[in-house]
């Protein structure tokens, strides 16, 4: 024997293992990723890309980050579950720090996202039946167009994307949709029955939509003056993404209930939580509500490490300064390729002139390219790249964008 094959794993073959076994609930970009480091990763032909997606804001801190990996790896030297029967040393310490972040008493912890908005809806309408007074099963929770939320069989439910919904119901009751960005549809929703407005700050999925100024603030006051909740899903726009801890941060609101995951898990772990005061999130008695993993050790050393990391205001402050020069960047683009650029913070949703494609079109040029984003809704692109990155890369990989973009 001359040549023996190569023992390297190529993509084609990867990419055809798992189309074989894994369903097909996803249509990824034709990469196999092998290894990564901060805003790097490498794939298994050892080819470099810019990762500007950052799994969807849930590597915020980049990938690996030391001080994220070194707390797991001696967590998992230590304890790594003891499910909620019993305590462990690693809960209240993480509790007690998210808390003061958010400025609240209380923490709910899970797993994933959907298992946050899960929680928010059990604990508003808890809160509305037990003490607002809304007589039982008759709590509503206003929600918005263009809303995502998560993939379970409540929240697509009230999701008016087709593509999630089709199929799927019958839906649980008590949602009522009104349009984003409109104050007053949310003011002719609520009645007597309303428990909650549960609502993105900036609309992630749905193409980084930012409401106008004075939005939330206006909603908030409505929630307030009304007995009614407000709860921010800030799964993807919190956690340093749109330059302050919280995006409601960027209009001084602070909502009843937090719903936080992705960034919270520090790309490591899933955690995600929900975070309030006692007189919302106390109307959980035990046995009501739980997770087999929510709260486990190595998710609460993570997530402290991710607070602690939260606290320095290092991150926030580079999203502001990174994003207003990602801004000027796209801003360039716009007339030669881009028919709109919105940005907040380190995150921007840019929509592509149909002429140089669709948004898959231009995400798979830039593959190419070495940089990696996930088009959203058709045209759109969306561009979140770790808040580590540097300002060189960042301009690079707009230069690369700009090259992509010719028709
Ligand atoms: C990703 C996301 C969710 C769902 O989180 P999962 O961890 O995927 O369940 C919910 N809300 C928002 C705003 C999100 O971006």
């Amino acid at each position: 024997m001359s040549t023996t094959p190569s023992p390297e794993p190529t993509t084609t073959r990867l990419i055809q293992a798992e189309s074989e076994h894994v369903a097909r609930n996803y249509d990824p970009l034709p990469v196999v990723v092998a290894t990564a480091e901060d805003v790097w990763v490498t794939d298994v032909e050892g080819r470099r890309y810019l990762d500007l997606l950052s799994a969807y804001s849930a590597l915020n801190f980049g990938h690996r980050h030391p001080d994220l990996v070194k707390v797991a790896v001696d967590q998992i030297g230590r304890l790594t579950l003891t499910s909620r029967a019993f305590h462990n040393d690693r809960l209240g310490p993480f509790a007690a720090a998210l808390a003061e972040l958010c400025g609240k008493d209380m923490v709910l912890p899970m797993n994933t996202g959907a298992e946050a908005v899960e929680t928010g809806i059990k604990a508003a309408r808890a809160w509305a039946h037990r003490v607002k007074g809304v007589p039982d099963e008759a709590a509503q929770i206003v929600v918005a167009e263009g809303n995502f939320h998560g993939r379970t069989t409540t929240i697509v439910g009230f999701s008016d994307d087709p593509v999630t919904r089709e199929g799927f119901g019958p839906f649980t009751p008590g949602f009522v949709t009104v349009p984003y960005q409109d104050v007053a549809a949310i003011e002719a929703a609520i009645n007597d029955h309303t428990a909650a407005v549960l609502i993105e700050p900036i609309q992630g999925e749905g193409g980084v939509i930012i409401p106008p100024p004075g939005y939330l603030r206006a909603v908030r006051e409505l929630c307030t003056e009304h007995n009614v909740l407000l709860i921010a899903d800030e799964i993807q726009s919190g956690l340093g993404r749109a330059g302050t801890t919280f995006a409601c941060d960027r209009e001084g609101v602070v909502p009843d209930l937090y719903l936080l995951g992705k960034a919270l898990g520090g790309g490591i772990v899933p955690v995600s939580a929900v975070v309030g005061n006692r007189e919302v999130l106390g109307v959980f008695r035990p046995g009501e509500h739980g997770s087999t993993f929510g709260g486990n050790p190595l998710a609460a050393a993570v997530g402290l490490q991710v607070v602690k990391l939260l606290q320095t205001g290092e991150y926030q402050e580079r999203a502001t300064t990174l994003g207003h020069y990602l801004g000027s960047l796209l801003d360039g683009l716009l007339g030669h390729g881009l028919t709109e650029v919105r940005v907040a913070g380190l995150w921007a949703g840019v929509d592509v002139d149909p002429s140089c494609g669709t948004g898959r079109d231009v995400a798979e040029s830039l593959l190419a390219r070495g940089v990696l984003v996930k088009d959203t809704h058709g045209q759109t692109l969306r561009i979140a790249p770790p808040l580590t990155i540097e300002a060189a890369d960042l301009a690079w990989a707009v230069d690369e964008l700009r090259l992509a973009l010719k028709p």
